[in-house]
């Protein structure tokens, strides 16, 4: 990929920075996976800490303590500006939520919470994802969502039980699921090439 087609904010894949909502939930571990793909990260919590993103990372959590956060920082508004504008999201679990018709509405989507059952907190699952090499996916889900509803403009790149966990709206990526729990990186790969933003050094060969 070029230099000039790297980022919606034309800078070089070198000085990408990519935020993580900081306010609740596995940030941390979202942190961890991009910088071992050579990228910057920067937690954010107020709107100031959105200037100059790449791109965002919304984790999972819990979507109704996540929601309240968003609303008192005053997050909600900067979030859909950014979004109308083009910034590549990528939503795990809550993060998918959080990126509903219901909350954020940046995806055209409707999810159902807890949508496994409420007695079966967590599973794991493999399966394909469509535009992600390697082999199957290896998944964990925990009190996760799924898709109920999708508009026009959303692809289903992956499903368990017959439900949509992976979708895709442009640059907007949602997972049901937390791939950054794994140990593998090819989903925060998958997204950082969507985003325009895969450092050289983490392509794969
Ligand atoms: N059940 C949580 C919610 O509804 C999501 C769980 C997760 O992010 N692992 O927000």
């Amino acid at each position: 990929m070029s230099a000039t087609s790297v980022s919606h904010r034309a800078q070089g894949v070198g000085s990408a920075v990519v935020g993580v909502l900081a306010l609740q939930g596995d940030f941390e571990a979202h942190e961890r996976v991009l910088t071992g793909l050579g990228v910057g990260t920067r937690q954010v919590r107020v709107p100031a800490d959105l200037d100059g993103l790449d791109a965002l990372v919304l984790p999972g959590g819990e979507s109704t303590v996540m929601t309240l956060g968003v609303e008192r920082e005053g997050l909600t508004a900067p979030l859909r500006e950014l979004a109308a504008g083009g910034l590549p999201i990528f939503g795990t679990c809550a993060g998918m939520i959080m990126l509903d018709r219901d909350h954020l509405g940046i995806l055209d989507v409707a999810t159902q919470r807890n949508a496994f059952g409420r007695q079966l907190h967590s599973f794991e699952a493999s399966f394909r994802l469509a535009g992600v090499s390697g082999g199957p996916v290896h998944a964990i889900f925990i009190r996760a969502p799924w898709v109920t509803e999708l508009g026009p403009a959303v692809s289903v790149l992956a499903e368990v039980d017959g439900h949509p966990v992976a979708v895709r709206q442009g640059r907007v990526l949602a997972l049901s699921f937390h791939p950054e729990l794994t140990g593998e990186d090819r989903l925060h790969r998958f997204f950082l090439s969507l985003a325009g933003l895969l450092p050289a050094s983490a392509k794969e060969t």
